[in-house]
């Protein structure tokens, strides 16, 4: 999985499922999952799928 800080950019992979502060910076909460080019096809996707565009 992977992880980024919002506060200072900073990209890394842990196994944990979401870290509560940024190894870098250590901020807390500032962490949030890394969105893959995969889930982003899949949101596309999905609304396409859910969306109007007949
Ligand atoms: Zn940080």
């Amino acid at each position: 999985m992977a992880f980024q800080c919002k506060k200072c950019s900073y990209r890394f992979e842990s196994k944990q499922k979401l870290p509560s502060k940024c190894p870098f910076c250590g901020t807390f909460g500032s962490v949030i999952i890394e969105k893959t080019a995969e889930d982003v096809i899949k949101d596309i996707d999905r609304m396409l799928k859910d969306g109007e565009l007949t």
